[in-house]
């Protein structure tokens, strides 16, 4: 039987959010109608927020939630035995496949958002992911693999163009293509519990799974405000106030790495070079939907600091804040708007148009 809680072994702390939600004690003096539930799900920390429910239709909503987000996580594991990693057998086959319909959205928003990102955000790399033993629950301590072994994916060049889908039929053109949706999963099934609110009639909540957050509606008379964490040091950096239905994503180089030799090997891969991406250490990226937002955040991630503006344009994205590994901070016109800096930044801060 499948535990119901998937526990990614790490210590509680280290998977605390990315993004924090936060709640302005100071305004809570009488009692508020906010219900606040902490789950492990989903191989992450899951933080559900909901103002303005009925604790019963709250608790129930919650329950709901980690049952439908676990089930996501058994149905998109790459690497246990799942219905994608049935797929992604046959794909490497060359056999035509029908894709499960709970997999069939994630496809389709992946081709899209993979072309748009000009193959930076790339889920056909799941091959290169285990190479670096990143698909594992547990950290992989090194040492890194060998440059040929490397070079041998990489020069296969799998990608989302390889596939062909007609209607819920998939096919590969690459036997190198193995799907991980772990750059959008999370997003996506940020957006379905957010759906699943609104079916509820809860109207005002917060989704957060480590970091992947979407927000509707208000706190209150005010509205929700989130923390973006500091990439290095403790503590949050800049809180931006969300507006009716927004997603806020960061994806950083400090959620799944770890050091050999005194250099830092982390979880975002660059697919053209099959090496965890360099330059940038944070990219926060506010979007309409948490799966574009997630997509988009790892895709910025790998663009780095030279090319994250260009990307962000073909991505539709105009709410950007990239940290290089200099602690500099770019921000778009657009996101400069949103941010409150929680510490003295402005000597680092360049608000830098898309264009
Ligand atoms: P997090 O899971 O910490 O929110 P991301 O959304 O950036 O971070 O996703 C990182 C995960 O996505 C990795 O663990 C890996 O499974 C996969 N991945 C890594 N690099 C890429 C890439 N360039 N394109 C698509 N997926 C990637
Ligand atoms: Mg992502």
């Amino acid at each position: 039987m499948r535990p119901q809680l998937f526990i990614r072994k790490r210590p509680f702390p280290a998977i605390a959010a990315i993004i924090l939600v936060l709640l302005l004690s100071a305004c809570a003096k009488r009692e508020e109608p906010l219900y606040q539930q902490q789950l492990l799900t989903f191989g992450t920390l899951l933080e559900i927020s909901i103002w303005g429910a009925d604790k019963r239709l709250a608790q129930q909503a919650s329950s709901q939630i980690g049952a439908d987000l676990q089930q996501m996580h058994n149905d998109w594991h790459a690497w246990h035995d799942s219905p994608l990693t049935r797929m992604n057998q046959a794909l490497s086959a060359g056999a035509p496949v029908t894709v499960p319909a709970s997999i069939l959205p994630l496809v389709q928003k992946s081709v899209a958002l993979s072309r748009a990102s000009e193959g930076l955000f790339n889920p056909a790399i799941g091959r290169l992911i285990k190479l670096w033993g990143f698909e594992q629950d547990d950290l992989p301590s090194g040492p890194p693999p060998s440059p040929a072994a490397i070079t041998a994916l990489t020069k296969q060049q799998p990608g989302m163009n390889d596939l062909i889908l007609d209607g819920n039929q998939l096919r590969s053109t690459n036997p190198a293509v193995q799907l991980d949706f772990g750059a959008i999963a999370k997003g996506y099934g940020v957006d379905l519990a957010i759906a699943r609110l609104r079916e509820l009639g809860i109207q005002n909540a917060i989704i957060n799974a480590g970091g992947n957050l979407r927000a509707i509606g208000k706190h209150g008379d005010r509205p929700w405000r989130i923390g973006i964490r500091n990439p290095r040091g403790e503590g949050v950096l800049a809180s931006i106030e969300t507006r009716g239905d927004e997603s806020i994503l960061t994806s950083g180089d400090y959620e799944r790495f770890y050091d050999y030799q005194g250099k830092r090997y982390h979880h975002i891969i660059d697919p053209r070079s099959g090496y965890p991406a360099t330059g940038a250490i944070s990219v926060t990226v506010i979007a309409d939907d948490a799966a574009t937002a997630d997509a988009a955040s790892t895709a910025l991630f790998v663009a780095g600091p030279q090319r994250w503006r260009e990307i962000a344009k073909k991505l539709g994205i105009m709410q950007v804040m990239l940290i290089d590994g200099k602690g500099r901070v770019a921000v778009t016109p657009a996101m400069a708007k949103r941010v409150r800096y929680e510490i003295d930044l402005s000597p680092k801060v360049t608000v830098v148009p898309l264009s």
